[in-house]
């Protein structure tokens, strides 16, 4: 199966729909990035969807959380300002509770796709939370 190298993440992911074409949208498995198919051949290379910022971010923490069981709580909005803020003042959605601006900071950042919040009942931030650990 063909595997594509999310911008993102920087996780290579299957990509489910052999007929896919350049131009198609698909979301990543592992962060829940909407990205956009550059190209397919010689392999296929995938690029973040150009969408508004607020509403790039939103999406991907809706689907990222979706995918992994995980809930929002009251807290959601001003991590999303924090979120946004960063992307204003740094160019990418890095983590608003952590200083280094660095990818493996990018959110959903590489500890809460490793597993921290099964293990701490939450993220970092608090933004993404165990079902039962709210
Ligand atoms: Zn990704």
């Amino acid at each position: 199966m063909n595997r594509v190298l999310c911008p993102v993440c920087n996780v290579r992911f299957p990509l489910r729909d052999p007929d896919s074409d350049p131009g198609d949208t698909v979301i990543c498995t592992v962060c829940g990035a909407c990205l956009r198919l550059a190209a397919i051949a010689p392999e296929p290379v995938a690029e973040r969807a150009p969408e508004p910022p607020e509403e790039e971010i939103n999406g991907r923490i809706d689907r990222f959380a979706e995918m992994r069981g995980f809930v929002f709580d009251d807290g959601r909005e001003i991590v999303v300002e924090g979120l946004l803020q960063k992307y204003e003042m740094f160019g990418d959605f890095y983590c608003p509770c952590r200083m280094e601006n660095v990818d493996e900071n990018v959110c959903p950042c590489l500890d809460t796709r490793s597993g921290s919040v099964k293990r701490d009942g939450h993220c970092l931030c608090g933004l993404f939370w165990l079902p039962d650990a709210e």
